[in-house]
């Protein structure tokens, strides 16, 4: 391929738009988005301040990623922080 033909190819690539037009619905989600508010949380031990006592972890708190990881980063990371203040209890 000349530069010329090589160009438009990689312009043809990267400018290639795909527009979204739709979900698959609840039953295809893979991550939840919404839950308890980080506000009423403390980020250190991910306790609540609303009722002391009480952890959580993962999903069920506000806390949401894209695709790639990041919600099986924060599901281990959160567990991992609040074993870490209730071993200090
Ligand atoms: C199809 C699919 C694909 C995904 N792919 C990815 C991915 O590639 N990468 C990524 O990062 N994330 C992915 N996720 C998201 C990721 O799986 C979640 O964010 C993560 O597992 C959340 O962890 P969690 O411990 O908070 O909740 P969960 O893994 O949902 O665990 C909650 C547990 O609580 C149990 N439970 C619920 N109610 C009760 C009750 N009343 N009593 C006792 N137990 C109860 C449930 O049975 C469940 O075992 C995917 C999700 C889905 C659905």
């Amino acid at each position: 391929m000349d530069k010329a033909s090589r160009q438009r190819f990689i312009d043809r690539c990267i400018h290639f738009p795909l527009d979204v037009t739709g979900v698959f619905g609840y039953s295809k989600a893979e991550v939840t988005a919404g839950g308890i508010d980080f506000a009423e949380i403390n980020p250190k031990t991910l306790e609540s301040k609303l009722a002391p006592g009480l952890f959580f972890a993962g999903e069920v708190l506000d806390v949401d990623g894209r695709i790639g990881g990041f919600n099986f980063q924060w599901a281990w990371a959160s567990g991992h922080t609040v074993a870490q203040a209730l071993l200090k209890k």
